[in-house]
């Protein structure tokens, strides 16, 4: 990644003064579909990564279901730094981020993209709603001056609360992939 797209001392919002490090996105830098989480957790606060702890693991297990691997995604979140106590990032830290999000997004090119979870959905698509209401239908987006088709699924932490939510959000991973071409 371009060490410009995402500040490795970025000190746009609060969340500067309590995250161990940025979190950048992470993977195939020309990788047609691009996944959008939430923010950081503590795992991903210490490793420097997206989606490596329990989450990452949840998230895993879709891919598998969906078919897909990691190696030609790109994934990353909304907000580079971890909220404290995993709280959800607050509107001004989303905007304030959404910059680097938007960066990334011009790097990679993505034809497609899917948002994990109401913060992705509600920031990047200026939508409100339920999941399962967003979830029921395509979008589409420019981001970062691309256009992309976007799907909005449950983030994989929320699928601990019901059991055949990991299974659509493994169906929403296979309609993006089938959107990117990947599949
Ligand atoms: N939750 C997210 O939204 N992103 C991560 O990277 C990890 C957990």
């Amino acid at each position: 990644m371009n060490p410009r797209a995402v500040d490795p001392g970025c000190t746009r919002c609060g969340l500067s003064g309590t995250r161990t490090q940025v979190v950048p996105g992470k993977g195939d830098r020309g990788a047609r579909l691009v996944l959008v989480g939430e923010a950081p957790g503590r795992d991903e606060d210490l490793a420097g990564q997206p989606f490596v702890g329990r989450a990452g693991r949840i998230l895993d297990r879709a891919l598998v279901e969906a078919g897909i691997d990691r190696g030609p995604l790109f994934i990353t979140n909304l907000v580079k730094c971890r909220p404290p106590g995993n709280r959800r990032p607050r509107p001004e830290e989303a905007l304030a981020c959404m910059p680097q999000l938007e960066a990334e997004i011009r790097e990679v090119r993505p034809r497609a993209v899917v948002l994990l979870g109401l913060s992705a959905a509600k920031h990047v698509l200026g939508r409100e709603g339920r999941i399962a209401d967003l979830a029921s239908s395509e979008h589409e987006a420019v981001l970062g001056g691309v256009r992309v088709r976007v799907f909005v699924t449950y983030h994989p932490a929320a699928c601990i609360y019901g059991k055949d939510r990991v299974h659509r959000l493994a169906e929403a991973l296979r309609l993006g992939a089938e959107a990117a071409g990947l599949i």
